[in-house]
């Protein structure tokens, strides 16, 4: 700056000269000088304090200068203070507003029979049975059945709860049983069953929470096949009567693997003697006819899938008027794949008051509401935090090119021995990659909802029984399909909600062995899926990647602001309810109208 202009700045320094230094003095504060300087001339002075409360706008600087006689530190906890309280208001609006959105999608309309309905009849006991555990543990006292529960990590919930058993002959399960469990390698009950198995043996509806592999299809398997042997027992059923129990599957693959278990325990009760037990499978994909002429003979126990199921209803080929016992397995995949009104629809089909399991590994809000219409004082038994992935399981996520994932998969091959599951998305996809493994010579099978079911089930006939060494699949058999012995489950792509993740990996790392999962995600992975997935690396206490790690969301300082952590739609710890893209593509279909044959045809579940 010249002198001259710095003359300029400083006029009313008379005896300045051209050589002295004027510090430059912005034109702001120039005027304000100018104004004190002819109010002190007027003798109109402000007292300080008056001076400082006018100027509560006035530039920061002002306050924090020298001259502010508020200390730093005091301010500093004002401005926290006012911040808290904004914060606070900013959090109860978002709590309200996710509150309205979990209203609108609970379920209003209860689950009953028609007549139930009808008559306005509304059960307020769970059903009896004559089971009751031994007297020596009727008569432990609740801190030693909570101590239990507590060393097996089990939570649980609801009036009146069933003592948990720690071993399966004082559940008074038959030799026979018991033999045949050791057969297969079960001696020791495990915390699902520890808790579960009690309360479905004193007839009480139940929410059952587990992870994969944890055992829960005992816990509804063994019951039913006591109540049967008793009814048997009582009046042997007749030509076209029963089922007395009716268990549900999202998929063929996991009914006919329940029901091939419980064929395996009643075979075992004959041949020791007892009452011969029969067990139909009404399935889609094969003969109906074959499915009837079994029926006909009359049967204790059935398992179906819902297309199937709805088919033999409603053509009468079947009737639930004896069925007292109702299995919702895999009960989330159900609703999601938009079986809901068929389930509601079977549900009509009762006549008198059932006792209904609901089972899961994962347990969205959205279930609990539709468990809660249609349970009795249900006890929901939970082992493992719902949507929370085995600690079993080593996860490991790779960021791999779109175009260089089918050739990576055999890279990845190497990891481990098989037998190794790979999953994708869409039915191209598992094809390509299926093509691809063959070419490659590596000894693999394929299963998707294109295909017909006997190819389906010669593939994982095979592939169970060792003779494949691969299988390559859409989530078909993400859900309860049991290999015992899978090393490594490979995720082809990123599924679009983390609760089909969860059922993916759930495959390998099943009773107490230890496997790997290897995830393939790339930047065609939406944000909000990637989210869920670092928090449920976080919680399974698993290596977060460098670049998930960095990822850092604006949604993600909204996650710790009450109520439940994450989504209370569907369980996603990445995101809250607001945010939901599940429930966001639900509302969309419905808003378009989409059937669910429509939402199958084009949906990601390709079943
Ligand atoms: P699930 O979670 O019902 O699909 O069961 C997964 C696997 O666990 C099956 O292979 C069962 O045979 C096995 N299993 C079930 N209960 C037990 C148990 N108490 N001890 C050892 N293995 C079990």
């Amino acid at each position: 700056m010249s002198s001259k202009s710095r003359k300029r700045s400083g006029e009313k320094d008379e005896s300045s000269s051209d050589e002295e230094y004027v510090p430059y003095i912005p034109i702001k504060q120039r005027k304000k000088m100018q104004i004190q300087e002819a109010e002190k001339r007027l003798g109109k002075v402000k007292p300080k304090e008056e001076e400082k409360s006018e100027s509560s706008d006035a530039p920061e600087e002002e306050d924090t200068g020298p001259k502010a006689h508020v200390s730093l530190l005091d301010q500093h906890s004002e401005l926290k203070k006012k911040a808290q309280v904004r914060k606070e208001t900013a959090r109860e609006k978002m709590l309200k507003e996710e509150q309205k959105i979990l209203e609108s999608v609970a379920e209003n309309k209860a689950l009953m029979g028609v007549a139930e309905l009808a008559k306005g009849i509304q059960y307020e006991d769970p059903i009896k049975t004559g089971w009751t555990p031994p007297k020596y543990i009727l008569h432990k006292s609740e801190h030693k059945h909570e101590e239990l529960r507590k060393k097996h990590h089990i939570l649980v919930e609801g009036e009146d709860l069933p003592p948990p058993i720690k071993s399966f002959k004082e559940m008074k399960f038959p030799r026979a049983i018991l033999n045949a469990m050791k057969h297969k390698g079960i001696t020791k009950p495990t915390p699902i069953q520890i808790q579960g198995i009690p309360a479905v043996l004193l007839g009480r509806d139940m929410i059952g929470i587990a992870f994969t592999g944890s055992g829960k299809t005992m816990v509804f398997i063994l019951p039913i096949i006591m109540f049967s042997l008793e009814q048997e027992k009582r009046l042997p059923f007749i030509d076209g009567e029963g089922p007395y129990g009716l268990i549900i599957c999202p998929s063929r693959e996991l009914a006919k693997q329940t029901s091939e278990l419980i064929s395996h325990y009643c075979k075992a009760l004959s041949a020791e003697g007892f009452p011969e037990l029969k067990c139909g499978l009404c399935i889609g994909g094969v003969p109906i006819n074959d499915q009837l002429s079994i029926i006909k003979r009359g049967v204790h126990i059935v398992v179906a899938t819902p297309g199937r199921l709805m088919l033999m209803l409603d053509k009468k080929m079947m009737t639930l008027d004896v069925c007292r016992y109702l299995v919702m397995d895999e009960a989330d995949r159900m609703i999601d794949l938009g079986f809901e009104e068929d389930v509601r629809t079977i549900f009509s089909y009762f006549k008198g008051q059932r006792q209904t399991l609901l089972f899961s590994a994962t347990m969205p809000k959205k279930i609990q509401n539709f468990a809660r219409s249609a349970l009795v004082k249900p006890v929901t038994v939970n082992v493992g935090r719902a949507g929370a992935a085995s600690q079993n399981i080593i996860q490991e996520v790779e960021y791999v090119k779109q175009e260089a994932k089918i050739c990576y998969i055999l890279e990845c091959l190497q990891k481990t021995s098989p037998p190794v599951l790979v999953f994708a998305e869409r039915k191209q996809d598992v094809d390509a990659i299926h093509e691809y493994l063959l070419l490659k010579g590596v000894e693999a099978v394929a299963i998707h909802g294109g295909k017909d079911q006997e190819e389906r089930s010669r593939s994982v006939e095979q592939f169970k029984k060792f003779e494949k060494d691969v299988l390559v699949a859409t989530d078909v058999a993400s859900k309860g399909l049991d290999f015992p012995e899978i090393q490594h489950v490979i995720n082809y792509d990123m599924p679009e909600d983390i609760e089909n993740y969860v059922h993916r990996i759930g495959r390998t790392g099943r009773c107490g062995n230890t496997g790997i999962a290897t995830t393939f995600i790339n930047k065609a992975v939406e944000e909000s899926v990637l989210l869920d997935l670092k928090h449920l690396l976080i919680e399974a206490k698993q290596k977060v990647p460098p670049f998930l790690a960095n990822m850092e969301s604006e949604n993600e300082k909204f996650l710790d602001i009450g109520g439940e952590v994450g989504c209370s739609y569907c369980g996603g710890l990445g995101h809250r309810i607001t945010d939901c893209p599940k429930l966001e593509a639900l509302q969309t279909k419905q808003a378009q109208g989409i059937g669910r044959r429509d939402y199958l045809a084009t949906g990601s579940a390709d079943y």
